[in-house]
């Protein structure tokens, strides 16, 4: 829960950001420096000359969690040959049906991080014949806003969890084919 306090140190952080580069407005998702701030003390809010709307400095940060509502996001995914194979078998088109144990389907946000699990988990695992893939792709931010952007651990570590049962609507929303991008073998680069 936010408290009064919190609130008005998010006040004072927008109105800086809104200065600085304007603020994309969580109602209509425009960027934009035509924003009216409401002093209300702890309870101000902001007033979006684009869409008229009224929104809290928390339903701001909120929606600065989730994907632009429109476009395209870029996403990775470290892989290891048995995923990769069974991806290879649709095409590049779509990911795998989870197991019965893996409620979760992890795709994640940036390079780096796809690239550190592929390297230290996938390459290092004989389960995964030591060899790890990282794979690139595009999909709609249309499905994708439906998720909220999720930190484990550092702030490199991105990552969306997709429940598996919604994995079937991910694919659909996949534009063009998963690539892949780079492979390590036992921990190096290939
Ligand atoms: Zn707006």
């Amino acid at each position: 829960m936010s408290t009064p306090d919190w609130n008005w140190y998010a006040t004072r952080e927008l109105l800086s950001i809104l200065t600085r580069e304007g603020l994309r407005c969580p109602l209509c998702d425009v960027v934009t420096q035509d924003i009216e701030f409401c002093d209300g003390g702890d309870f101000s809010t902001f007033l979006c000359g684009q869409c008229g709307g009224n929104f809290a400095p928390a339903q701001y940060y909120a929606a600065q969690r989730r994907p632009p509502k429109t476009g395209l996001s870029t996403l990775y995914r470290p892989v290891g040959s048995r995923e990769l194979a069974k991806i290879a078998a649709t095409g590049y088109r779509q990911f795998p049906p989870r197991l019965e144990w893996q409620p979760i389907f992890y795709p994640v946000l940036n390079f780096d991080y796809a690239a550190h699990i592929a390297r230290e988990w996938n390459s290092k695992d004989p389960n995964h014949d030591f060899v790890g893939f990282v794979t690139r792709f595009q999909i709609n931010n249309s499905f994708l806003c439906n998720y909220e952007i999720q930190t484990v651990g550092d702030q490199q570590s991105v990552e969306y969890w997709i429940p598996a049962e919604e994995l079937a609507s991910f694919n659909v929303n996949i534009q063009g084919p998963i690539e892949v991008i780079t492979e390590f073998r036992n921990g190096q680069l290939v």
